[in-house]
């Protein structure tokens, strides 16, 4: 993976975020206090116009860079939490300058478990999470397994959305939509809408 390929994959994640502007932002006015969209937007505003600062580094210290801007950018509960996924990925990927397959999985990894730190939180709580986890484990499954790419990426997308979905039916423990209790079900949460728009518009771009 060289830095040329997040670049354009964090293009690809704007336009697909984009595409779906109505659906997050009405998740979180139904659950949240609907700002996740443009919170999310800004971010990716932002890291658009870095692209030239962007490119010649190495995919570490892109990811440091993408981590510490979002931190300021963002804001919200998110900002902080995929902030620390980036930072976390920079860390991880340090000693490699065009990781392989299996480090991109690893690092990924250390990202949601950053998140899961940095949030006190873990599955079934209704957050980002429940979308992040898993793909992080099938992110690193796949990379031993060497499974082709265009596998792993039809898996990863089926998987994200079925993760998805499955929020509609839980009780949010962390965040805005805690508040809320059993008003919460039957809505999806907002942050794993994002991160399953995101983690589809990541495999399209690598595989272009
Ligand atoms: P805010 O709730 O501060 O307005 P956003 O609307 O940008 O921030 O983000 C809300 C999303 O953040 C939620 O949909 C959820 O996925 C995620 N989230 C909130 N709290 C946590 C947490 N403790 N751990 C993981 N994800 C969280
Ligand atoms: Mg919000
Ligand atoms: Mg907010």
């Amino acid at each position: 993976m060289k830095t040329q390929d997040i670049v354009d994959a964090l293009f690809a994640v704007q336009a697909a975020i984009l595409a779906n502007e109505s659906q997050i932002e009405s998740l979180d006015r139904a659950i949240g206090d609907g700002d996740h969209f443009i919170n999310i937007r800004r971010g990716l505003e932002v890291l658009a116009a870095m692209r030239d600062e962007l490119e010649p580094l190495p995919p570490a210290a892109a990811f440091n860079r993408i981590g510490t801007k979002l931190l300021s950018t963002i804001g919200g509960a998110s900002g902080p939490l995929i902030s620390s996924l980036f930072l976390a990925m920079g860390k991880s990927l340090a000693a490699q300058d065009t990781p392989d397959r299996r480090q991109f999985a690893a690092a990924f990894m250390a990202g949601v478990e950053a998140i899961k730190v940095r949030g006190k939180a873990d599955l079934g709580e209704k957050t980002m999470l429940d979308v992040l986890i898993p793909a992080a484990r099938q992110l690193v499954q796949f990379a031993e397994q060497e499974l082709p790419l265009a596998e792993a990426c039809a898996l990863l997308s089926a998987e994200a959305e079925h993760n998805m979905l499955a929020t509609r039916d839980m009780i949010a423990s962390k965040g805005r939509a805690s508040f809320l209790g059993e008003r919460a079900l039957g809505h999806v949460d907002p942050g794993s809408k994002t991160c399953e728009v995101a983690i589809t518009a990541v495999c399209q771009s690598l595989l272009r």
